[in-house]
């Protein structure tokens, strides 16, 4: 493999002539893992990547192989030593096959004082999950995104994180089919298509991300 880019965490002479031995993630982090260390990618929030094409901008990272390359842009990239097991909790990751469902409700009991489209967030409790699955999840089980996680009965919330983990499951094959927008029923969207009542946008919570809700279908718990 050879290996250049603008990345200043990367010593990209370190990486030339090693090989790739595993390609893992955890929620939005890509890690490409090398004999001694990984390469850790976040998209962030306009970041892409290319197999066997370029842009006409330069690549944040850039890896090279005898038969093709990939090419990663305004990313941010990190290097990792040590054991991605110490450093990864793979059951946070709502794709993992070690999610862990029991273990998120766990973590909501710990922060009952938390408005859930804020705990929806914590990539410690959900990791993988951002602004579309937490709106759309919380539409679907009708809770509103400023409810308090220790005011929302248990049965909810259970159905809260099946659904968060289910619609992101889905999310994943809808945006692989090209049809993940046609699937929005509140991001985005103007009225309810249940009671047509005006959707609300609004930013709320400490993570200070827009929230779409209808005040006619989702309960506030508080
Ligand atoms: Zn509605």
């Amino acid at each position: 493999m050879q290996a250049e880019g603008k990345a200043n965490s990367i010593d990209f002479a370190a990486l030339k002539g090693k090989p790739i031995v595993a390609f893992k993630s955890w929620g939005k982090h890509l890690l490409i893992c090398l004999p001694n260390f990984t390469i850790k990618v976040h998209l962030m929030l306009f970041g892409s990547w290319l197999i066997n094409s370029r842009k006409e901008l330069p690549a944040r990272l850039s890896l090279q192989f005898k038969k093709g390359e990939i090419n990663f842009y305004a990313c941010s990239v990190d290097r990792i030593d040590g054991s991605l097991n110490e450093i990864y909790d793979w059951s946070e990751d709502v794709m993992s096959n070690n999610w862990d469902s029991q273990n998120a409700i766990k973590k909501l009991n710990h922060c009952p004082g938390t408005m859930v489209c804020d705990a929806l967030l914590n990539q410690h409790i959900f990791s993988g999950v951002g602004n579309i699955i937490r709106n759309e999840a919380l539409f679907r089980t009708h809770i509103h995104p400023a409810s308090l996680v220790g005011k929302i009965p248990l049965n909810k919330l259970e159905e809260l994180v099946k659904e968060t983990v289910n619609y992101s499951r889905q999310f994943y094959i809808w945006r692989k089919a090209g049809v993940l927008k046609s699937q929005w029923l509140v991001y985005n969207k103007d009225t309810c298509h249940k009671d047509k009542t005006r959707i609300v946008s609004q930013i709320l919570g400490k993570t200070r991300r827009r929230c779409f809700y209808c005040s006619g279908c989702q309960k506030l718990y508080s």
